[in-house]
C-alpha cells in the first residue's frame, strides 16, 4: 500500500471502526464430520453478521508462507510485513512490554553451558526454569560498563532480554551464538563503523557475564542474538488520520500496537475485561483494534474442542459489540492455527467486513469454506483490509477529478 496516497486522501468523518482479531482463527477439519473449528462452533452472531457482510479469506504474507503473529498483525495494520521487519531483539522487548526508546539497542540472550575450554556444550543451559533465569538476570543487572545503561530482563526459561541505552549505539552487529555445540561463542562483529562502539560494549558485557556466572553451571555463559533498534516507521494514526486504540491483553500485541503508534489501553486478562475497556473508551477513538488471544493457544495445544468453545465465547461478544453501533466491523484472525497441526499455518484466514455500504455477498455462515465464495475473494492481501475499512467508514476522498 502507498502510505503517501492514503495520507493525501484520508478525510475526517464521524464514524467508528472496529478490527476484531481472533488470534489463530483459521483451521482445518480434524474429525469424521469434516468441519474446521470455526465451522463446528455454534456462532449465531457471527453467522448473522456474515449474511450482511462481504466475506472472504485473507493472506498475510504470500502463498504458502506461514506467518508469525508479529508480521501478520503488521499486515492487518496495513504495513507490508516483508518491507517492515522488526529485529528479533526489538520483538523480544515488545514481547515483555519493555518501554523501548528509539536509540536503545535490544538483543535476545540465551543462557548456555560452556566447558572449561570455553566451548559451548548446551546452547540452552538445560532449559533452566524461569525462576532460575530471574536469579541470573539479577546478577547480570549488576554489570557496570562506562557510558551505557544496561537493562536485563527475564523472557522465559533460558531466554532473556538485554537492552543497552546510551549515546551513539547501533544494532548493526553479528550474533555471538555459534549455532552449534563444540564451538566457542563468537565475538560480536560490527557490520559498519557506526557499530564499533556498541561491539566493544557488548564484548565487555559478555566478558563480565562470564565472570559473574562462573559458578552457575549449567547456565555459566550467555549467547547474544538479534541486535536491533526500534524502527522509525510511519505512524498508523497519522497515515490514516484517525485516533486509534489497541485493546490486547498479551504483551506482544500491545508491543506491536505501540510500535505503530496506537494508544494501548490498560485492560485485564480476559475477554470480559477487554469488553469493558472497549465500552468505557468507545466515544474517545475512531478505530479500535481488539485482540482475543486464547483461540490461538488452543490451536497450538492441538485442542480442537477448546478452540471451538473459545470461538463460541468470542461469538457472544459480537452482540455486545454491535450494541455500541460501530460503522465498520471487521472480524478475522491474524493467521490460521489448525489444531490438527498444533502450529501456525499458511492457510488463508476467514474475514468478514460489515458496514452500511458493504456490498454483501451470498455467504451466510462464517467459516472457511463458506468464505471461499465471498466477495473479498479467497486470497485477499491482508494489507488491503485497512483501506477497505477506511472507505466503508467514509474516510477516503475521491482520487482525481
Ligand atoms: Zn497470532
Amino acid at each position: 500500500m502507498d502510505f503517501e496516497l492514503i495520507r493525501s486522501l484520508n478525510r475526517p468523518a464521524d464514524t467508528k471502526m472496529l478490527l476484531l482479531v481472533l488470534d489463530g482463527l483459521g483451521g482445518l477439519s480434524i474429525d469424521a464430520q469434516d468441519l474446521t473449528e470455526l465451522e463446528k462452533a455454534e456462532t449465531p452472531n457471527l453467522d448473522e453478521l456474515a449474511q450482511k457482510s462481504i466475506c472472504g479469506l485473507h493472506q498475510p504474507i504470500g502463498p504458502g508462507i506461514t506467518p508469525g503473529s508479529g508480521p501478520s498483525h503488521l499486515a492487518l495494520f496495513g504495513y507490508d510485513p516483508v518491507r517492515y521487519q522488526v529485529g528479533r531483539g526489538v520483538l523480544a522487548a515488545l514481547g515483555i512490554n519493555f518501554d523501548l526508546k528509539q536509540s536503545d539497542v535490544a538483543a535476545r540472550g540465551n543462557f548456555c553451558t560452556v566447558e572449561k575450554n570455553g566451548k559451548v556444550t548446551d546452547r540452552r543451559a538445560g532449559r533452566i526454569p524461569s525462576e532460575k533465569n530471574r536469579e541470573l538476570c539479577e546478577k547480570l543487572r549488576k554489570i557496570d560498563i562506562p557510558d551505557v545503561e544496561i537493562f536485563v530482563d527475564t523472557v522465559k526459561e533460558y531466554r532473556f532480554l538485554l537492552i543497552l541505552r546510551g549515546e551513539n549505539l547501533s544494532g548493526s552487529l553479528t550474533d555471538t551464538d555459534p549455532q552449534n555445540t563444540g564451538l566457542k561463542p563468537v565475538p560480536p562483529k560490527p557490520l559498519g563503523s557506526e557499530a564499533r562502539h556498541t561491539a566493544e560494549i557488548v564484548e565487555q558485557f559478555i566478558d563480565k557475564a562470564r565472570d559473574v556466572l562462573a559458578q552457575d553451571h549449567p547456565a555459566n555463559m550467555v549467547l547474544m542474538r538479534g541486535f536491533s533498534q526500534k524502527p522509525d516507521w510511519p505512524v498508523f494514526p497519522e497515515i490514516f488520520g484517525i485516533k486509534a486504540a489497541a485493546i490486547a491483553a498479551y504483551p506482544m500485541y500491545r508491543g506491536v500496537s505501540r510500535l505503530v503508534g496506537m494508544d494501548v489501553l490498560e485492560t485485564g486478562e480476559n475477554l470480559e475485561d477487554e469488553m469493558e475497556t472497549l465500552e468505557k473508551n468507545w466515544k474517545d477513538y475512531d478505530f479500535f483494534y481488539f485482540h482475543i488471544k486464547k483461540i490461538d493457544s488452543a490451536g497450538e495445544d492441538g485442542d480442537y474442542n477448546r478452540k471451538v468453545a473459545l470461538i463460541e465465547e468470542a461469538d457472544a461478544a459480537i452482540a455486545r459489540i454491535m450494541k455500541l453501533k460501530p460503522d465498520v466491523v471487521v472480524v478475522t484472525g491474524d493467521h490460521s492455527t489448525p489444531s490438527l497441526m498444533k502450529s501456525h499455518s499458511w492457510h488463508p484466514v476467514p474475514v468478514l467486513l460489515w458496514s452500511r455500504y458493504c456490498r454483501s455477498d451470498s455467504v451466510n455462515r462464517f467459516g472457511e469454506r463458506a468464505c471461499m465464495a465471498g466477495g473479498l475473494g479467497p486470497r485477499l492481501p491482508t494489507i488491503d483490509l485497512i483501506p477497505l475499512m477506511m472507505a466503508n467508514a467514509g474516510r477516503i476522498e475521491k482520487f482525481g477529478a
